[in-house]
């Protein structure tokens, strides 16, 4: 059973915000399981549908995907009313809970494998009127960095769900690690009370963030960095470090031999470091840094 609940108070938009959609990112989970006791019915004018806990089966055993079938629900989009538990509740929220709503907010975050800037992102879309009202929704979430991005495989995400809809959709990074801090908590509540007031949904003013959001993006392949080594990862850069072309980013040490030199890794491209993974142990294949370039 996943729990869901709905504030309405007479007519006007809907907004669906969800966390959870990978069980392991607590900051949607947190916020939103917070908004369910606290969002007072006088304060907003329309329909919002919560969903702290999007996977739930994935939220109770603490792991990014579902103990049942293995699902990754952002993998999993539009689902199938036969097919697995996960894809059954994907077809649910597809073919039920999106078209109720004008607007929905997917709060993620890095999960225990990854750390990630904290982030309000929209989608290049097709559709420039719907994009900007998406660009618009992340500029105003509030959160430091605002990112425009263009999914290499968008075909079974939720994301593209809503988008396919027509509806405004806004998606977040919010550090990770599979924990939450203060800070990073605070981020999802002023980022759901702004979009909820951009919703036009609840009548209050906007938190203003301290400053403008930084505006990036993810040009091409060459961002991400794989590794090609198993063993231990010292990573020489920060979150939010600038780095040119070539400077040295990674070391990984084998775990089989001492004393032997560590594969170096190296940027291919300017720009800061905006993922990193959070797990010092690394096996082939790993994603292990993304690099994020100004927009321009
Ligand atoms: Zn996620």
């Amino acid at each position: 059973m996943t729990p869901i609940t709905v504030i309405k108070n007479g007519e006007g938009q809907t907004a669906l915000l969800t966390g959870g959609n990978h069980g392991d990112e607590y900051e949607g989970i947190t916020s939103l399981l917070k908004l369910c006791s606290t969002l007072k019915q006088e304060n907003i004018q329309g329909r919002v549908i919560i969903i702290p806990m999007m996977n739930h089966p994935a939220v109770v055993a603490g792991s990014r995907v579902s103990p049942i079938d293995n699902g990754n629900m952002n993998r999993s989009f539009p689902g199938h009313p036969y097919g697995t538990m996960t894809e059954r509740m994907a077809d649910y929220y597809n073919r039920v809970l999106i078209p109720l709503c004008d607007a929905a907010l997917d709060i993620h975050s890095g999960g225990k494998t990854l750390d990630i800037l904290p982030f309000a992102a929209a989608h290049r879309l097709d559709n420039k009127a719907q994009e900007m009202r998406c660009i618009e929704g992340a500029r105003l979430f509030g959160a430091p960095y605002c990112f425009y991005l263009e999914e290499m495989d968008a075909t079974q995400l939720y994301d593209t769900a809503v988008e396919r809809q027509g509806k405004v959709f806004v998606t977040t990074e919010l550090h990770g690690g599979g924990t939450s801090s203060p800070a990073t908590i605070k981020m999802a509540d002023t980022g759901i009370h702004n979009f909820l007031v951009y919703s036009g949904i609840l009548k209050k003013n906007y938190i203003e963030p301290d400053s403008d959001p930084v505006e990036l993006e993810i040009p091409n392949a060459s961002c991400y960095l794989q590794s090609e080594h198993s063993g231990i990862l010292e990573l020489c850069i920060a979150l939010g470090d600038e780095v040119q072309k070539g400077d040295l980013i990674a070391r990984i040490y084998s775990t089989e031999r001492t004393g032997q030199a560590p594969a170096e890794y190296f940027a291919d491209t300017d720009g800061i470091l905006a993922a990193r993974r959070h797990l010092a142990r690394v096996e082939l294949g790993d994603t292990f840094a993304v690099l994020a370039r100004p927009v321009t």
